[in-house]
């Protein structure tokens, strides 16, 4: 799981060349295993004829999450979220969450009990029930580590290699609200009216984005929609921001791309947010991780049938994009009708 809160500064460790050496070196494939290492969550088909969907996630205390701008609540949220978020991108339904928690010396047990409603806060409306966990001291900042486990019917699993030339790209709800959340949480409280450089968005605005970063939403309901329906070819969550996770899709289904940067859908808080401090908010939408929204790949026949259902559940998707022969590469097409190569900025931890 990548971080948003620190860039990638370890001199050595490249997260993703690591986890491909892991990968080569040590997972081996057995027949019930329909997919290992490299995907949002893992499937292996169970005894009964179900695909079975497992992910982890490790949350690290100040590298994922900082206690001066969460709540224990807010973090066992965006933890459960995150989870909920990969077993989503697989197109299946969350079903067992197991915990495994190391508590520092400064910890409390409502600590624990706050992070515990934080987490099944978001897992109640999908009815996912806590079977386990593990639980340990730690000497140096809290440990949090989320096992999700979901079924899928077999054959209707969203993978990331599925992506064909000629597909649509598309995304759910709105990008670039994450990051801009996490950076208002970090933006010192102005004192002097020199520092007041927050008064000029709206605290309507300012909820809306802080809202966006710490309870995220993931799309279960949406993701679940793709699969059934069969409407997309691949998909992906959003964790590491649009242009990482578009570049996952791109690797492994070996094709290239055509990202639309004026079709990019972002919130009014977000477009606000990157006026008042100057900043570009298609960069926010390309960089931001931790949006959770669902990256995906729609092939031009289901097209239609995808519209027309979208509208009827009420669903929001953005076609933000085509996916082309790899050699065309990953490329973005900006509001001007300027073409331009699409950089890779996405965050990862090892701090
Ligand atoms: P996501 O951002 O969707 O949670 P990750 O980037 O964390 O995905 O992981 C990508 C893939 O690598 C997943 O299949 C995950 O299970 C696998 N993976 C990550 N870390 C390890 C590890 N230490 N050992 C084995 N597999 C790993
Ligand atoms: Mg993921």
């Amino acid at each position: 799981m990548a971080s948003v809160f620190r860039p990638k500064t370890h001199p050595t460790i490249h997260e993703f060349d690591l986890i491909r050496t892991i990968h080569q070196q040590h997972s081996r494939r057995t027949s019930s295993v329909i997919r290992g290492i490299g995907d949002d969550a893992a499937v292996i088909a169970s005894q009964d004829g179900q695909w079975v969907v497992l992910t982890t996630d490790l949350l690290t205390e100040r590298v994922h999450f900082d206690l001066r701008t969460a709540t224990m609540s807010d973090i066992g949220f965006r933890a459960a979220a995150a989870n909920l978020s990969d077993i989503a991108a697989m197109g299946a339904t969350p079903q067992y969450l197991l915990v495994s928690l190391a508590i520092p010396h400064t910890g409390a047990s409502h600590h624990v009990h706050q992070l515990y409603r934080g987490m099944m806060a978001a897992c109640r409306p999908h009815h996912v029930a806590l079977i386990g966990g593990d639980t340990s001291a730690s000497d140096s900042g809290w440990f949090l580590s989320l096992t999700l486990v979901g079924t899928v019917p077999p054959r209707k699993a969203l993978f990331r290699n599925g992506a064909r030339i000629g597909d649509y790209l598309y995304v759910t709800g709105t990008i670039g609200d994450s990051l801009a959340g996490l950076r208002l949480l970090r933006e010192p409280t102005p004192r002097t009216k020199r520092h007041s450089r927050t008064a000029t968005l709206s605290a309507r605005h300012r909820q809306f984005l802080i809202g966006r970063h710490l309870r995220p939403t993931a799309r279960v309901e949406e993701g679940r929609w793709l699969s059934a329906n069969h409407f997309a070819t691949s998909a992906i969550d959003l964790s590491d921001g649009l242009s990482g996770d578009l570049r996952h899709i791109c690797e492994n289904s070996h094709v290239g791309v055509e990202l639309n940067l004026g079709a990019l859908p972002l919130s009014p808080a977000c477009r606000a947010y990157a006026a008042a401090r100057k900043l570009d908010s298609v960069d926010l939408a390309l960089t931001g991780g931790e949006d959770y929204e669902l990256l995906f790949t729609v092939s031009p026949r289901q097209r239609r049938r995808l519209e027309q259902s979208t509208i009827e559940q009420g669903f929001s998707i953005t076609c933000i994009g085509t996916i082309r022969h790899y050699r065309f590469g990953m490329q973005a097409l900006t509001p001007h009708g300027a073409r331009r190569r699409l950089a890779i900025t996405s965050y990862e931890h090892f701090t």
